[in-house]
């Protein structure tokens, strides 16, 4: 059995942990931040504890609920009915049912007969190879029509990707479709998941269980090298301190790989760097009132820079309305380091125009969280881009979000592909079967 080292305790390398010393391995997990969870980490918000990112769960997240099992904590996952509305040119509308479509003015029957059969017809469709090299705007004219992508799809995705916006595959957008598309209790309602106490408890739950198999987390511990010889891992330098290893599995976002591991080959490096994300700012307010009925709103509207807004307290119960407005936008852009400050009172001003009942009072508490890297960019044809899992130095396995592709990033995923890492220590075929 080896020494096996995890870089990153988000729920990618928590998982790889559990797994691999599940199956008998002796695990040490690093992780620079303060504290366990990455992406699907809490803080202290206001005195309630919550994502500082929204967390959603869907019915499809079978890898989730496995791990919940296993863990003891199944009974913590809690279903809702949820819905949806778009807010265009001043407007809401209500959205996500057969009813709502019908019911739609700014679209011609014909259009929405289109949309409709398009999203019924990608919740069941299984094969995306074809997807795989297709635009997912031309994907979307190609089957609702030019007004349709204008009117519900366009301004997401250029409030997403920005310069990227016409380049992202189509089968990574058929995927969020599928996922959301298939989270119903039937044809008109939509049935989202929330674990109880958040993410956090499947967080916590993952550390005392690998706290209580014997592995090691070691939390404010930056890895700054992988090390490697004569093509084989060595272990880790962090903190300055050289420690050896069998086997190393690195969860860390692939844009940090390159400087990470010194000893990949310069055309490995390539590969890792051509793999863009974009970044997120995320204002999350607590308030007085609720925005509207809705877990999301679409918004497209010249006035309103952002493609919408969470309204969390509509899926998990909590003592107040929590909205989370996300900011997606690559880090270059000008906007990204704007203060957290101006961030909240464009973001407020948003949510009054959606609801102008909302007062100046309404308001009562505010919090900013920001990530470089919040959402690989997966262009047509990114399968080809992907490097392997198993790199060329035998030892090291190293995976990101974007690794599942064309799933989207979600915390179902990487608990698979943390327990995909951990049996492939002792076994490469499982990569192999995974096609990856
Ligand atoms: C705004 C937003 C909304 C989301 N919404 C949902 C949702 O509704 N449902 C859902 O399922 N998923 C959602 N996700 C995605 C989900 O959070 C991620 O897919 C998941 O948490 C990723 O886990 P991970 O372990 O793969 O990566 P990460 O969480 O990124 O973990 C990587 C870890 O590596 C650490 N690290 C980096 N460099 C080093 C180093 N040198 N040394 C040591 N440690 C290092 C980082 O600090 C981090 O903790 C959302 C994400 C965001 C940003």
């Amino acid at each position: 059995m080896a020494r096996v080292a995890v870089i990153g305790a988000g729920a990618m390398g928590l998982a790889a942990a559990y797994h691999a010393l599940k199956a008998g391995h002796s695990v040490s997990v690093f992780e620079a931040d303060r504290v366990a969870g990455g992406m699907a980490a809490h803080f202290d918000f206001d005195g309630l504890s919550i994502e500082r990112f929204y967390h959603f769960v869907c019915k499809a997240d079978r890898p989730t609920f496995e791990l919940m099992g296993e863990l003891g904590i199944a009974d913590k996952m809690i279903w809702r009915d949820t819905s949806m509305g778009y807010y265009i040119d001043g407007q809401h509308y209500r959205w996500g049912d057969p009813l709502a479509l019908l019911a739609f003015p700014r679209l011609g029957l014909i259009d929405k007969l289109r949309y409709g059969l398009h999203m019924f017809l990608s919740t069941k469709r299984r094969d995306w190879s074809k997807l795989e090299r297709e635009n997912a705007r031309d994907w979307f004219v190609k089957w609702d029509g030019a007004r349709a992508y204008d009117v519900l799809w366009r301004r997401l995705f250029d409030l997403k990707f920005f310069e990227y916006a016409d380049n992202i595959s189509a089968a990574w957008i058929w995927t969020r479709i599928k996922r959301v598309g298939t989270s119903r209790s039937s044809m008109f309602q939509e049935r989202l998941g929330y674990i109880e106490g958040g993410s956090q408890a499947l967080i916590d739950a993952l550390v005392q269980a690998i706290v209580g198999r014997g592995g090691t987390l070691r939390l404010g511990a930056k890895v700054s090298q992988v090390t490697s010889e004569q093509g084989r891992v060595t272990g880790l330098i962090v903190d300055g301190e050289r420690l050896s290893f069998d086997a190393v599995i690195s969860t860390v976002p692939t844009p940090f790989v390159s400087a990470l591991v010194p000893g990949l080959s310069t055309a490995a490096k390539a590969r890792y760097d051509s793999i863009r994300n974009i970044g997120v700012v995320c204002v999350l307010m607590k308030l007085a009132k609720p925005v509207t009925s809705h877990f999301w709103l679409n918004v497209n509207d010249a006035s309103i820079d952002i493609p919408g807004i969470v309204e969390f307290s509509n899926l998990r119960r909590l003592p107040d309305t929590v909205v989370y407005v996300p900011y997606y936008m690559p880090q270059t852009h000008p906007k990204f380091s704007r203060s957290s400050e101006e961030f909240v009172a464009e973001a407020y001003g948003y949510l009054r125009k959606l609801n102008p009942a909302l007062g100046n009072d309404d308001l009562k508490a505010s919090q900013v969280g920001r990530l470089r890297y919040a959402q690989p960019v997966c262009e047509p044809g990114f399968l080809a881009k992907l490097p392997k899992v198993q790199t060329d130095i035998a030892g090291l396995q190293i995976a990101d979000t974007c690794f599942y592709y064309p799933e989207d990033r979600g915390i179902s995923e990487s608990v698979r592909y943390g327990k995909l890492m951990a049996l492939a220590v002792a076994d490469r075929a499982v990569w192999d079967a995974e096609g990856r």
